[in-house]
């Protein structure tokens, strides 16, 4: 189960969670390990964000007796991967939700205006009967995960998660003034950001260390 420590923050602390992240915080933990760890971690995400899917009932045949079960209701899910690293949640993700429909979100911030730019966008035309999770390990400043929730929000979903590995509490605080009705789901609250914006203690550039280019 989670725990709420903002208002609109749920810090899922489940020991195998916990353990796998400290591996993957290790500087000497290779792009390899890092790689299996973010999607082990994102489906046990899963298992948490989905917790209160729409269910419905069915009748079925077992093989000894009629029954009414259980199932999924409606249209489900679209996955949103903020490029570049949240793409490593997707694909964790996609394992455990493997009818969920993709879509990505590519922003930059413009070194000297600071404004965040869009430099790609799609998502499933039937976004509107869908719930949309949307994905970045790292929410750092939150300005990112800020301009992606307006956009997203520009297609008319049926409501807007989000989901990182680790968040600062600044971040947090972003959202929540920009984005109050966004549910954040996250491993863990890092202490602060340093001067460049990366999360203290943190992991280092989630990218980076996920996709082996630096
Ligand atoms: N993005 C990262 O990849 N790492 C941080 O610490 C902050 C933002």
């Amino acid at each position: 189960m989670s725990q709420k420590i903002f208002s609109n923050a749920h810090l899922i602390e489940h020991p195998l969670i916990q353990h796998k992240l400290t591996i993957m915080r290790k500087v000497e933990t290779s792009t390899q390990k890092f790689r299996g760890l973010l999607a082990e971690i994102s489906m046990l995400l899963a298992y948490e964000v989905t917790r209160d899917m729409p269910m419905t009932e069915t009748q079925i045949q077992t093989p000894v007796a009629a029954m009414q079960a259980p199932m999924l209701a409606g249209k489900k899910i679209v996955l949103v991967s903020i490029l570049r690293a949240g793409q490593g949640i997707v694909d964790g993700m996609m394992r455990i939700l493997p009818s969920a429909r993709i879509g990505h979100i590519g922003l930059y911030r413009e070194p000297k205006t600071r404004v965040v730019v869009e430099y790609y966008f799609k998502v499933p035309k039937d976004i509107s009967e869908r719930d949309v999770i949307l994905v970045d390990p790292m929410l750092a400043t939150g300005n990112s995960a800020v301009a992606a929730v307006h956009r997203i929000k520009q297609t008319q979903p049926k409501s807007v998660k989000f989901v990182s590995l680790l968040a600062a509490p600044e971040g947090i605080a972003n959202m929540q003034k920009e984005h109050p009705d966004v549910q954040i789901y996250t491993a863990a609250i890092d202490e602060r950001l340093d001067e460049h914006g990366y999360i203290v203690p943190g992991l280092g550039d989630a990218g980076d260390r996920l996709f082996g280019t630096k």
